[in-house]
């Protein structure tokens, strides 16, 4: 596979792509492997995800580079999300001496629960933020005591590759975590099917999620997922409005809008509709689109040429208004706002994965929720007023597993992430993320 960096459409690296007896292997070692894994006791289990965090933090710049060159993401995104991994893998390096199990009162003995790690962990990682949700799958189950393999998305594979070899270097034992680049259709499908893969941690489209279910329901393998999203940013009239109008575009435009969380769809109460419209143009126009090594640019390329016609499909007709971008050589598409007739439009209601935002006007506080709730998703979304009290009902009736309420903020690695409805299954990060990598065992040992 030709790795291409998105912004200059070069060549920098040329990857082998593991078949399915590759996967095979990869399982076998992993299986092996988590013998061992396992048994290994909780605070030298902590002490190995500890040095590895420090690996990873020692090498964040080289990984934030890569991931540049490899996936178009700007420098200073490219630096927090290197830095994500290290605080993810400390934040459950702190797990294993914590994974306790309970103690039941009951007559006749004792009775104690006990949290098994599954086995081998599959996790099948998109190409928007490679190595970010690489490791919101692989901590928690590295630190219940499981072994993983990561198959990268085609695209971008890179730095999923150079943390696995820091991994090593941290002194994790071979094969608890192996990185196996690959074809979705086959090296995905071969792990998701793979009779020794106790669990997948699937990100990706709603589509590929949906196939991946049927083919775990046929052997009750366990299943997680994090799918696409069409996320509602509700600015009421009482909001403070030059803020909801100077924060949307970033809401949306992050990573050229390629972020399951991007708040997608504008709703504006009618009353401010106009006035919301003119102040959100005048900062779209203002975001800086360009080389994603210059540290103040705030968006970079779109990840292939491909993408960008899916993309620029959804733009149809003339747009209410299109932001600047390069020309020449890289997948370069303008931040684009389109003012929907009808919240039928295709552009209103289908993930597009890109830069392109719709705005609607809604009525009252009802017909918000209603609009915001009218979608197969529900993975974010944000709220905008200075009423507290709607701020809680609207949080409460909206159906998004992440909400953000004056902010838009959605990923902190000590709170929980996942979606409702067609966005997902279960949850990652946070707290109680270990409980979907183990098995609670009941034993009960009588006095007799
Ligand atoms: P995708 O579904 O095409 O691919 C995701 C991964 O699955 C890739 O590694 C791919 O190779 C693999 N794959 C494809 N077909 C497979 C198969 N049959 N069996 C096993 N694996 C297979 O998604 P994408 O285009 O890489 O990513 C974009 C999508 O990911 C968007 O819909 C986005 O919303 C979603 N996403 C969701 C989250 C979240 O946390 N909810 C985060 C990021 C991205």
């Amino acid at each position: 596979m030709k790795i291409i960096n998105p912004a200059t459409e070069e060549v920098i690296a040329e990857v082998e792509m593991a078949d399915a007896a590759e996967v095979d292997r990869a399982v076998e070692r992993a299986r092996r492997a988590f013998a061992t894994w396992r048994s290994v006791g909780p605070s030298d289990r902590a002490r190995l995800l500890r040095r590895f965090a420090s690996l990873v933090r020692e090498h964040a710049e080289e990984l934030a580079l890569a991931e540049v060159a490899g996936a178009g993401h700007t420098i200073g995104n490219a630096r927090w999300e290197a830095g994500n991994v290290a605080d993810v893998l400390d934040f459950y390096a702190g797990a294993p001496e914590r994974d306790h199990g309970l103690q039941i009162p009951v007559p006749g003995g004792l009775d104690v629960t006990f949290r098994e790690p599954l086995g081998v962990v599959g996790v099948i990682v998109p190409w928007n933020f490679p190595m970010v949700i690489m490791t919101w799958g692989t901590a928690p189950a590295l630190a219940a005591g499981n072994t993983v393999i990561v198959k990268p998305a085609e695209w971008t594979p890179l730095t999923a590759l150079r943390v696995a070899e820091l991994a090593l270097a941290a002194g994790l034992p071979e094969g608890v975590f192996q990185v196996l680049p690959g074809a979705g259709e086959v090296a995905g499908a071969r792990l998701v099917e793979h009779p020794d893969v106790a669990k997948i941690v699937f990100t990706g489209s709603t589509e590929v999620g949906k196939e991946i279910a049927a083919v775990c329901a046929g052997q009750v393998k366990r299943l997680t997922l994090e799918l696409g999203g069409k996320s509602a940013n509700v600015v009421f009239a009482d909001a403070d409005l030059e803020r909801a109008a100077a924060t949307a575009p970033y809401a949306v435009f992050d990573n050229a809008g390629q972020d399951c969380c991007a708040r997608s769809r504008i709703l504006v109460e009618r009353s401010v509709h106009d006035e919301f419209l003119a102040r959100f143009g005048e900062a779209v126009l203002n975001v800086r689109v360009g080389d994603p090594r210059d540290e103040s640019t705030e968006m970079g390329p779109l990840i292939s040429a491909e993408h960008r016609e899916r993309v620029a499909s959804y733009v149809t007709g003339p747009p209410y208004l299109r932001g600047a971008c390069p020309s020449g050589p890289g997948f370069w598409f303008p931040p684009t706002v389109l003012t929907p007739s009808s919240a039928d439009d295709r552009a209103f209601t289908e993930e597009i994965f890109g830069p392109v935002v719709s705005v609607l006007p809604f009525d009252d506080e009802a017909d918000a929720v209603r609009i915001a709730n009218d979608t197969p998703y529900g993975l974010s979304g944000s709220i905008w007023t200075r009423d507290v009290g709607r701020a809680l009902r609207v949080a409460r009736a909206v159906e998004a597993g992440n909400l953000s309420v004056n902010s838009h903020s959605s990923v902190r690695y000590w709170t929980p992430f996942g979606g409702f409805k067609q966005s997902g299954l279960g949850r990652e990060l946070g707290p109680d993320a270990l409980s979907a990598f183990t098995e609670t065992k009941n034993v009960f040992i009588s006095e007799e």
